[in-house]
């Protein structure tokens, strides 16, 4: 059975195991709906970062569902 991590619907950020509200927005939804799966390095330096409006380093998810 493979467990699926939180990632929060706000910034994207995978959460680790166990862990059920994101350290950054603690007031948003986290959802084990998500797809993709990416680590940014230098955010200031990456295209997807930008794209998903990320600014600290980190694992992200591209797609988080809202639901
Ligand atoms: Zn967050």
């Amino acid at each position: 059975m493979v467990k699926i991590p939180f990632a929060c619907t706000e910034c994207h950020l995978i959460l680790e195991d166990g862990v059920d509200m994101c350290p950054r927005c603690p007031s948003a939804k986290v959802s084990t709906d998500h797809q993709g799966y990416v680590i940014i390095m230098n955010a200031s330096r990456s295209e997807i970062a930008k794209r998903l409006e990320v600014e600290l380093p980190g694992k992200y998810a591209l797609k988080v569902s809202n639901r």
